[in-house]
């Protein structure tokens, strides 16, 4: 792709050339390091995809490009044209500033705070209001006029708008006009290509009235969206939506064997959840896939050096304030579950979603609730106001943040399903424990991921100042890091670091201001360590991309070569170190490493078992797995470079 667009392409945020990542929502392309930033805001303010790793529809990238050559990027920097800002020193990122904070401070007011939108001064009367604009969205479907209908979406027009004198939605009007970019950007912003009009007819029957078939079949593939992603995250394939088959639900090749109880009632409960739960928990879960994929691509895309920066680090999914906190908690925990773990649930919620359609069509005796499960991520029922208060599934059971405002504009959808919640026969709560449990083994992993991630702009500072001064006195930072990074600060002080290509992550390190660590004199030097984690990171280089070409013969000697790289590693260390943060990283570093190796070797004999799709799923989550041991390889192996820099700089 990068060769089709013109050379005077530049990120949307900084400018640099050659960008290689779009944002789909946001209608710009952006550079690898500020698309970090976009990732670290999470989904609901910047959904990117890689423009040449990531599979896109057609359609979809068609639409960006559109709104990219379109100059939709001043939509999102309006005022900063304006000479008066100018003046005020107002400005965009620049290719030499810094990640953090320059960038991310000046993304972060782009797309969060929509710091520079233009707002249109606003009377007291109804002209401005979201229902307005939303009229206004509702005519400019008709036209190919992409960036007026960005621009409406921006200032609050409604995708699912119910026009209550014409009796539709504007995907209604787009479907019916031919416009397919219009359609693909209202369906981003959550528009439903299943919502009903006046007369019953959806926007994929205007579609097809109008002989706009290709169309129609895309609406359709947007409208099983969820489900499509799933099955493709696990299998690389999707239903054949054209010939009537709307699910695909992979079967994990030693399911049977491996099955846990826990597992077992997991699953159990998650046929329990009312549909409003059990939907919330397929966005989450969808929301998960997306950052597990957009973190392969990312592995797979970046160089060795950089492999390991804190940038690459998008631990678990973002906060959305627009959920409540015990939501988001549900959300993040997601992280913590292994590969095997996750591609589990991913089938309990694909073939659950198949058993709750099929219920509908067939048998349900509560078919008005059942609607739900298949709208693509983020849609809203067909109303005016927004759906943006839905109720966690968690707080049903614990009732400890009074989340719910029964007052607060709910649709009628939304009330129907609070009933709906009140019959939920298995507290929700016993389903988190269910999880918690499953995740429990990766909880350790996911505490130090977390606070490498909160850490990362801590020790670019500190690294910033510690070469400028040799000390600089204590609590500096105290307001903004929590106790575990305390602690790791008061080492990072103490530190000069040398290599900036490897700075920024550390594990949790408190042990290291303990005396008797501190008295662990057999560290090895930082340049042997330095040396080995780079042929480490090659090695994970070469496998992230044999993985990404799906060259699989090469899996096995990959891993041998790491596995290799690894034992040279853990071989500088003393063999009982005294520290439980070096103890840690290493056990990390050489299971992983054993891990990768007995992963790699089944995707070298073909698999016994049964026709179809054995096959496939069992390579995509071998591939996943690869993915993930690699990835904690990494970890661990910038750990003890940060551990070892540290000490032997004391
Ligand atoms: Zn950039």
């Amino acid at each position: 792709m990068s060769k089709r667009l013109r050379n005077s392409e530049v990120c949307a945020d900084c400018s640099v050339s050659d960008p290689r990542w779009a944002s789909v929502n946001r209608g710009v392309l952006v550079c690898d390091e500020c698309c970090s930033v976009h990732r670290s805001l999470g989904r609901h303010s910047s959904q990117v995809r890689h423009l040449t790793h990531t599979p896109w529809p057609p359609t979809q990238l068609q639409m960006v490009q559109t709104l990219y050559n379109n100059g939709a990027n001043s939509i999102w920097e309006h005022t900063l044209l304006d000479p008066a800002s100018v003046m005020s020193g107002k400005r965009k990122a620049n290719p030499q500033d810094k990640v953090h904070p320059n960038k991310a401070d000046f993304i972060r007011a782009k797309y969060q705070m929509l710091a520079f939108v233009h707002r249109m001064p606003c009377r007291d009367d109804d002209s401005c209001t979201a229902k307005d604009l939303s009229k206004q969205l509702h005519s400019s479907v008709r036209t190919g006029n992409l960036e007026t209908c960005l621009r409406l979406l921006s200032l609050g027009a409604q995708a699912n708008f119910f026009h209550p004198e014409k009796g539709n939605t504007p995907l209604h009007v787009a479907a019916k006009a031919g416009q397919v970019s219009q359609a693909e950007l209202l369906t981003v912003y959550g528009a439903d290509p299943g919502a009903p009009d006046t007369s019953g007819y959806t926007p994929i029957d205007y579609a097809r009235q109008a002989g706009q078939h290709d169309l129609a079949d895309r609406l359709v593939e947007i409208q099983y969206e969820l489900t499509d992603r799933l099955a493709f995250y696990l299998c690389g394939r999707k239903p054949d939506h054209k010939n009537g088959e709307h699910f695909v639900i992979p079967q994990l090749a030693d399911s049977s064997v491996d099955l846990s109880e826990l597992a077992k009632a997991a699953k159990k409960k998650l046929q329990s959840l009312s549909n409003h739960l059990f939907e919330e928990l397929a966005m989450d879960v969808y929301d998960e896939v997306d950052r597990r994929e957009t973190d392969a691509v990312w592995l797979a895309t970046q160089n060795h050096s950089t492999l390991v920066t804190e940038t690459t680090v998008v631990p678990f999914l973002p906060v959305n304030p627009e959920y409540s906190s015990t939501r988001n908690q549900g959300r993040q925990k997601l992280a913590r579950f292994n590969a095997h773990e996750f591609a589990t649930l991913v089938i309990d919620i694909l073939s659950d979603a198949k058993r709750r359609q099929l219920g509908n069509s067939v048998t349900s005796p509560r078919v008005d609730n059942v609607e739900l499960i298949l709208k693509s991520v983020g849609s809203c029922p067909v109303d005016d106001r927004q759906d943006n208060d839905q109720p966690d599934y968690d707080s049903v059971a614990s009732d400890e943040d009074g989340d719910l405002d029964p007052a607060s504009g709910k649709t009628d959808r939304a009330k129907s399903l609070d009933s709906d919640l009140s019959d939920s026969p298995v507290s929700v709560q016993e389903f988190q424990e269910v999880k918690n449990a499953l995740a429990a083994s990766e909880a350790k992993i996911q505490q130090l991921l977390k606070v490498n991630s909160n850490l990362s702009d801590e020790l670019r500072h500190m690294q910033k100042k510690t070469t400028k001064q040799s000390s600089i006195p204590d609590g500096d930072y105290d307001n903004t890091v929590n106790d575990a990074e305390l602690e790791d600060s008061g080492a990072a002080r103490r530190g000069r670091l040398r290599s900036s290509g490897w700075l920024g992550e550390t594990g949790s390190m408190a042990d290291l201001d303990d005396p008797e660590a501190e008295s662990d004199g057999s560290l090895p030097s930082t340049e042997d360590v330095i040396r080995k984690t780079e042929q480490i990171t090659k090695n994970i280089q070469e496998l992230l991309r044999a993985a990404q070409e799906n060259k699989h013969d090469s899996f096995v000697p990959c891993s041998e070569r790491i596995h290799v790289a690894v034992s040279e590693m853990a071989a500088l260390f003393p063999k009982k170190p005294r520290s439980d943060t070096v103890r840690g990283a290493l056990r990390l570093l050489t299971s992983s490493a054993q891990r990768l190796q007995s992963e790699c070797r089944k995707v070298a004999p073909l698999p016994e078992s049964g026709p179809g799709q054995t096959l496939g799923p069992d390579m995509q989550l071998v591939t996943q797995q690869v993915i993930q041991c690699a990835y904690d390889i990494a970890k661990a192996a910038k750990q003890l470079v940060t551990i070892t820099t540290k000490e032997n700089n004391n």
